[in-house]
Order: C-alpha cells, then structure tokens, then sequence
C-alpha cells in the first residue's frame, strides 16, 4: 500500500504465521493517537454513561468501525441499554429498636446504602443476627443460623458473590455493614456517592451489585447496632442473634437513562465456522466530571482507562481489515459497552440480551488495564486457566519470546459476564517485568510517571509512548488470531 508507506516509521509491523503462510500485520500508532486524542478530549466530558460525552463517543466509535467497513448487526452499530438511575434522598434512614429504646440514623452522614438494582434498592426491616466478620463468612457456618426474615450484619464491607446469594437462599431480608472507623466509611460513603445506576429491566442479572439489599453503616450507627456486646469492645463475638430489630427505610428520586453499547462485526472467509464470533471488548465509558484534583481539573478523561483499549481494538480491527493475507476463518465481533464504570452494566445487558448468540461465541477478549507506556514482554492472563482459550494466549505470548501467566475470572471487567454465561473469555493484562530494551529502574519510573488511574490527570498528552499501546494490541491480536486458527473446540466454563 504505497500510499500508507509514509506510516512505516509509526507504524509497528509484526509478523504471525496463520495457517502456514506468513503475514504481516500493522498496528497503526498514528490511528491510537488519533482515537485516543479525540475519546479523551475534555469536549466528552469524561463520558460518563448517561451522559452526550458517552453519547458522542458512541457515535465516534460507530462511525469509525463504518469507515473500516465493518458491519452493523441489525440496522445499526449502536445498540440501547436502558438505565434508570435513582437519587438516595436524605430521607432514607434506619431506625435501630432495642427494648423499648429506638434510635434513627441518616443517609448521609450514619449510612449509604450500596449499589444496588431496582429489587434491591427496597425497604427492609427485621431482627439483628450478627453472621461474623466479612473475611470470615464461611457458608457451611451460615447455613447453621436462623436468618428467615433476618438482617445479617456483618463488619466490614462487601460480602462476596456466593455469600450474598448464601443469604438471601437462608432467607436474610437485607444486610447492614459495620465500618467503625470514620476513614472506611468516608471512602465508601464518597464513592457510592448518592446516584444508583441499574438495569431499567429488572430480570438483567447484575454481575456486580449485590443480589440482597445491602447498606454501608458509619461508625455511629455500627455502635448502636453492636452496643453491649463483645465486639462493641473490639472483641471476637459469635455469630447469632443481637437483640434489637432493625428497620431500613430508602426514599429514592427516579429517572430513565438512555445509554448505548456500540457493536461492530467483520465477517469471516469459512462458510463452516463464519457463524461463530471471537469477540473483542473495550468499554468506552468513564467517570465524567467530579471531585476536582490540586490543579482545579475536574474532568476525567480517562485516556488509558479506557480510550486506549478502544483504540486498541479499532486498530485491531483495522489491521484484520488491511491485512491482506488474512484467512480470517471466524467472523470477528468488536463489543464496546458502555457503563462498566458503574458496575458492568453494558457488558451484563449484552449477555442477558445477546447481539449475536453466546452459544456461537467462541471466545471473549478484553481490553481495560490501562495504557502501558512500554514494550511489554509479560502478561497476566484473568478469567483462564492454562489450558484452552489460556493455553492459546500462553503459547501466542511464548510465539514471541514473551511470558503469560493466568488467573481466575473476577467481575473487574466486561469479560467476567461472558464467563459467567459459559463463554471463554480473558482479560489480557501488562505483566510486571521491565518494559523491552529498559531496566528494572527505568521501567518502573515509567510505570509511575504514567500511573494515573481514576484521576482527573489521566488525560491524552503528546509524549505519550504509544508503541506501548501498538504492542499490548498486538498480543491481544495474536491471542485473537490464534483462536481463529486452531481447530480444536474451546472447552466453555461452567455458567453461574
Ligand atoms: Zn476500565
């Protein structure tokens, strides 16, 4: 391509071998500029889900995977996720009855109810049983309590997924964490902040928000929740009833909110097998405007979180689409959701309501760990083991000199609703070895000089190393590619 040829000193050429033949690939640094220029613009606001910057960056996504030539499925590339958010007004309180004494506690300053979803942002109300400390909730020892019509309490905060549901399967009506240092509640009450994003519809499973309602609780309200016992003096205290009865009473303020994932295909070249996608996921979503930092910005642009990972796949994208020797078997899904930010509510409404069948979803790959300023040569693989969809990612990292190790699935990004459904899927994440070429000391300089997560500061600027951003695109296209190519079928893990 004569007329591309002045991109060769930006762009990085790598070399896969795909059915025996050698191909090149290139991954566009100019393209990952000029994307992330644009999707981290402070015109967009932080695009915040809900918001015209998420809006805009759907339609600049959209339009973007059209002039690639990619394809829309249905009748367009972007497709509604309906939201409601719910404002927690003052009003909301929990009243702690013990005897014949009643005290009343307030959102804000006493509690914050979690997130939560349209069935448990509720009322509740009954009897304290106190079901031990949040890292020390053991199932077997739950099934032991009385807890029909209960309100577990529990210090500390967030309970895990299967405790959660644990509960609500022994019939507790609703949690109440105890934080009784000032500082803890602080940082939950400022990040849960008074605004709850949720499924509009109520039957789309939420990988994140819990499944029984669940309420933060200040210091203040913790002691009269456990006053006169062991654990009001710091003590151990066993699991069981506390005595006084506990009444949650939420006033919520409710509005529809429209958002939008942006889904993009390219068909594959195999009759036999162009009926299954690998998928690709970036979400486009970020914090929008907020607490401002020490220099007055209040917009989070969220350059490397994660205008890089959508880049990453329109480039991706745009390397399958130019390569000219690609044998492209599968066809290629480019899934780029929205709301993961407030609890991977696109990702969860796509598997709920899926664009193109899970069933025929051969592997989910997702981009959301940040923006390397280096040439990695060693990666975290989250969501697989070494065998299957890992094993390809490991050997496709090995095909290039570079290490991979695996992890479980965990719902930190769009991957694990996927997974949850029995889809293979993988978060590819920069491992901690020195960046290529660089030592220890000076890959860590860098790693800090560019460490800028969930900050108003994590903003696009000149300087920006973005061969580190072509070379973290590259593996996850390797990793692609060689799902494409191998025959075998991918064992699916377990749905829960
Ligand atoms: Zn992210």
């Amino acid at each position: 391509m004569p007329e591309r040829q002045w991109l060769a000193a930006a762009a990085f050429i790598a070399t896969i071998a795909a059915d025996g033949a050698t191909a090149q690939v290139q991954l566009d640094t100019l393209s990952l500029r000029a994307s992330t220029f644009f999707l981290a613009h402070d015109l967009l606001q932080g695009r915040a889900t809900g918001t015209t910057g998420a809006d805009i960056a759907a339609a600049y996504i959209a339009s973007e995977c059209r002039a690639l030539g990619l394809m829309p499925i249905g009748d367009s590339y972007v497709h509604p996720v309906p939201l409601e958010e719910s404002t927690v007004e003052p009003g909301t309180q929990l009243v702690v009855r013990r005897a014949n004494q009643e005290a009343r506690f307030s959102f804000p300053t006493d509690l914050t109810p979690d997130v939560g979803t349209r069935s448990t942002l509720v009322d509740f109300a009954g009897p304290a049983v106190f079901v031990g400390p949040v890292s020390e909730l053991h199932l077997e020892l739950l099934r032991e309590l009385d807890l029909r019509g209960a309100v577990a309490v529990t210090a500390g905060a967030r309970v895990s997924a299967e405790a959660a549901q644990t509960l609500r399967q022994l019939g507790a009506v609703g949690i109440v964490h105890l934080l009784g240092d000032e500082s803890g509640y602080a940082l939950y009450r400022r990040s849960r902040g008074a605004t709850r994003l949720y499924h509009a519809d109520s039957a789309v499973r939420s990988s994140f928000a819990p499944v029984i309602p669940s309420v933060l609780a200040g210091p203040r309200l913790s002691y009269a929740v456990v006053s006169g016992t062991a654990l009001e003096r710091g003590e151990p205290l066993a699991p069981g009833p506390l005595g006084r009865e506990l009444e949650f009473r939420i006033e919520l303020n409710t509005r529809a909110v429209d958002a939008a994932n942006v889904v993009c295909l390219l068909p594959g070249k195999d009759a036999l097998v162009s009926d299954t996608v690998i998928a690709f996921a970036a979400h486009y979503d970020h914090l929008g405007v907020g607490l401002p930092d020490s220099s007055g910005d209040a917009i989070y642009n969220g350059f490397s979180d994660n205008a890089a990972g959508v880049a990453m796949l329109l480039a991706i994208a745009q390397a399958m689409v130019q390569d000219s020797h690609s044998q492209l078997r599968h066809s290629l899904l480019f899934l780029f959701p929205v709301g993961e930010e407030r609890g991977l509510l696109g990702s969860d409404y796509y598997v709920s309501k899926p664009v193109w069948p899970l069933e025929r979803t051969r592997a989910i790959l997702n981009i959301d760990a940040g923006a390397p300023p280096g040439l990695l040569v060693s990666w975290r693989l989250a969501g697989v083991d070494s065998s299957g969809l890992g094993g390809l990612a490991v050997s496709a990292a090995a095909s290039r000199g570079w290490t991979a190790t695996t992890s479980p699935a965990r719902a930190n990004s769009d991957y694990f609703p996927f997974v949850r459904e029995g889809v293979p899927g993988v978060l590819v994440i920069p491992g901690a070895e020195p960046y290529e070429g660089l030592t220890a000391d000076s890959s860590a300089a860098l790693r800090k000089r560019w460490d800028l997560y969930h900050r108003p500061g994590d903003h696009w600027t000149e300087d920006f190393p973005f061969a580190g951003l072509a070379r973290y695109a590259e593996y996850a296209y390797l990793i692609g590619a060689a799902v494409d190519t191998s025959s075998a079928p991918i064992p699916r893990p377990p749905r829960r």
